[in-house]
């Protein structure tokens, strides 16, 4: 029976990738062993953690300025840790979507937090492109990608401030200029691996600011000293996400995903403004290539279109439950196979109920 999964996270893995990490629960590289029964101090671990990272670097075209971290407590903990390891007064947000306004609730445990544009007064349904930041704040925050409304940034600005990047949900998914980021975190669930992991990537310099005493796990230096085996990191999600990045790296990396990921989500946006019965209602400039958010114009049909795609295998296309409607989160894994058939529902829903 064919699934379409269209979660928002966790979610969509490649089917390869899936199988492999399956494998290796039963047995870690035919050694008769699981993975998850193998020390994170093994040279079989150090092979997958390193391979790991410089893939991560590969992918990103980054060099050696910057260290990869595998940290737990997803992004919310790194929603925390940002301004703690790196905010000395005052630090630039756009609140661009609830994650953003999460982050900038932590920041302000630690210091004073300019916000320099906010979405909230119209449902973060659009992102601008001019707003100023000042020279003096000690890093610039942003939300590549609003995985709840469904807008994505498409352009970052150009600033000698550090910037910050919650790139959660479309990490690896488009071409970008990654040198212009100072620390990106992501949590893997979203678009690499399993949940319980958030890639951090570090420009080294930026850590040579701190001022206060930070707590050994919260300390990115003290991760980057011991060579990001600190504690007991998350060995299987670390492992699923080297398979991941490997899928990439065969596929011919991420400019040829970005080509599928606006292949894909044309289709659907394409699909729903044409479509009588449904609506975005997102700025197009902003509209996401991974979260993709719509509505019935009449609410009154709602039973019947659940009834539907819940009938045809259609899984996880619920919104967020903060918004309601509906939300079909298309990242790198999710096969065009799955679109089509989506957009064959609706037209199919149109049909019957226009
Ligand atoms: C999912 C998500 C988060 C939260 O991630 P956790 O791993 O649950 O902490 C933060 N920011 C964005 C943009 C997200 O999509």
């Amino acid at each position: 029976m064919k699934i379409h999964n269209f979660n928002a996270g966790p979610s969509v893995l490649p089917k390869k990738v899936v199988e492999k990490s399956a494998k290796s629960i039963i047995s870690f590289n035919e050694s008769g062993i699981s993975l998850l029964e193998i020390s994170h101090r093994s040279l079989d671990f150090m092979e997958i953690i390193e391979k790991t990272a410089s893939l991560v670097k590969r992918i990103t075209n980054l060099n050696d300025d910057y260290a990869i971290l595998f940290l737990q407590g997803g992004a919310t903990l790194q929603f925390a840790m940002v301004p703690y390891n790196l905010m000395n007064k005052e630090a630039a947000y756009l609140d661009t979507g609830i994650w953003a306004h999460n982050a900038v609730k932590e920041a302000e445990n630690f210091g004073k937090v300019k916000i320099l544009f906010s979405g909230k007064d119209n449902n973060y349904t659009y992102i601008p492109e001019n707003y100023h930041i000042p020279d003096k704040v000690d890093y610039f925050h942003c939300t590549s990608n609003n995985t709840i409304v469904g807008t994505q940034m498409k352009s970052f600005p150009i600033t000698y401030v550090p910037i910050v990047c919650d790139m959660s949900s479309d990490i690896f998914s488009r071409k970008l200029n990654f040198r212009q980021f100072s620390l990106i975190y992501a949590s893997a669930q979203k678009n690499v691996s399993s949940s319980g992991m958030t890639i951090v990537i570090i420009k080294k310099e930026i850590l040579e600011k701190i001022k206060r005493n930070i707590p050994s796990y919260l300390d990115y230096r003290i991760h980057i000293k011991n060579n990001g085996i600190l504690n007991t990191p998350n060995v299987f999600s670390i492992y699923t996400s080297m398979l991941t990045l490997e899928w990439i790296e065969r596929k011919g990396g991420i400019s040829i995903l970005e080509e599928e990921n606006e292949h894909k989500a044309k289709l659907l946006y394409d699909e729903i403004d044409n479509n009588e019965l449904f609506e975005n209602r997102i700025h197009k400039n902003n509209r996401s290539n991974m979260n993709v958010s719509f509505f019935l114009k009449k609410k009154s049909l709602e039973k019947e279109f659940n009834k539907m795609w819940i009938k045809e295998n259609i899984v996880g296309l619920d919104g967020h439950r903060l918004l309601g409607g509906y939300r079909a989160s298309i990242y790198n894994a999710i096969p065009i196979e799955s679109i089509l058939f989506l957009i064959e529902i609706m037209k199919e829903f149109e049909k019957r109920f226009a």
